[in-house]
């Protein structure tokens, strides 16, 4: 009797064990779902929008306009430097949002195999533009927010793809901080920041780091004048700062708490 007893108990605990496990199986689903969803139009646009293609042309024609006009009032032109963020703006990384989308994972699931495929394209007009630079030796330097542990793949990409100036000194990966001001100024030590190209404000400026949205917004009016002149930005509606600023760069929230903050940020009328 006792042993019946104990039997039944045990019984009951598994099924009570499964019943959740299961229910934890369906909540990473929904989480999964409801924040993958979000991704899945930006990523379209990225791959599939002739204008975003055209965006990325326009920001490297601009960028040759600018480069040009900076020539022509300089001796030297290795003493120019241009700047650049990697992700997102030298490199399309949306195989691997899409990826994420079609198999249900999200970062950083997945992001070293496709780091360590080193099989990346480039945007459209930026090896024109970098081979252009390099070839009236011009100094390109990357300063990308990969990790250290990622130089050897993207290296060989970068190369792969046909893009100039991949020497140790020209890529500055992130070490201990995130905010590239220090790389920055790394570089303005032996040259002239002529152009700084990126997706994100923070490729541009410290002002940028870790700010709320409205800051954000108000820093961007009282620099507006160096975009399209010092500063070239591509689109990346996939990720980024603005969109952490959104959710006040809290990442504890959940996918349902993040879904709630998205449908109160929109302007109505
Ligand atoms: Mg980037």
């Amino acid at each position: 009797m006792k042993n019946q007893k104990t039997i039944l108990s045990l019984i009951f605990v598994i099924a009570l064990m499964s019943g959740a496990c299961k229910m934890n199986q369906a909540q990473e689903q929904v989480k999964n779902v409801s924040s993958n969803e979000n991704l899945v139009m930006a990523t379209l646009y990225y791959q599939r929008a002739a204008e975003m293609k055209a965006l990325s042309l326009q920001a490297y024609n601009i960028a040759r306009l600018r480069l040009d006009q900076e020539l022509s009032q300089t001796q030297d032109p290795s003493k120019l430097a241009i700047v650049l963020d990697i992700d997102e703006t030298v490199l399309d990384n949306s195989p691997y949002e899409a990826e994420s989308i079609l198999k249900n994972m999200s970062y950083p699931t997945g992001w070293d195999e496709w780091i360590f495929k080193a099989s990346a394209e480039p945007l459209p007009g930026v090896v024109e533009f970098l081979s252009y630079a390099d070839s009236i030796k011009v100094q390109i330097f990357y300063i990308t927010n990969r990790r250290d542990k990622y130089r050897e793949a993207t290296v060989k990409n970068l190369i792969e793809k046909g893009l100039p100036q991949t020497g140790e000194s020209h890529l500055m990966f992130r070490t201990v901080e995130s905010s590239k001001e220090t790389r920055r100024i790394q570089v303005l030590q032996n040259h002239k920041i002529i152009l700084l190209i990126g997706d994100n404000l923070s490729d541009f400026d410290k002002l940028f780091d870790d700010q709320p949205m409205e800051r954000r917004s108000a820093v961007v009016d009282s620099l507006k004048l160096e975009f399209g002149k010092r500063f070239i930005i591509l689109p990346n509606p996939m990720y980024g700062d603005w969109l952490q600023a959104i959710y006040n760069y809290d990442n504890k929230l959940t996918p349902e708490q993040k879904q709630e903050i998205n449908y109160k940020m929109l302007k109505g009328f």
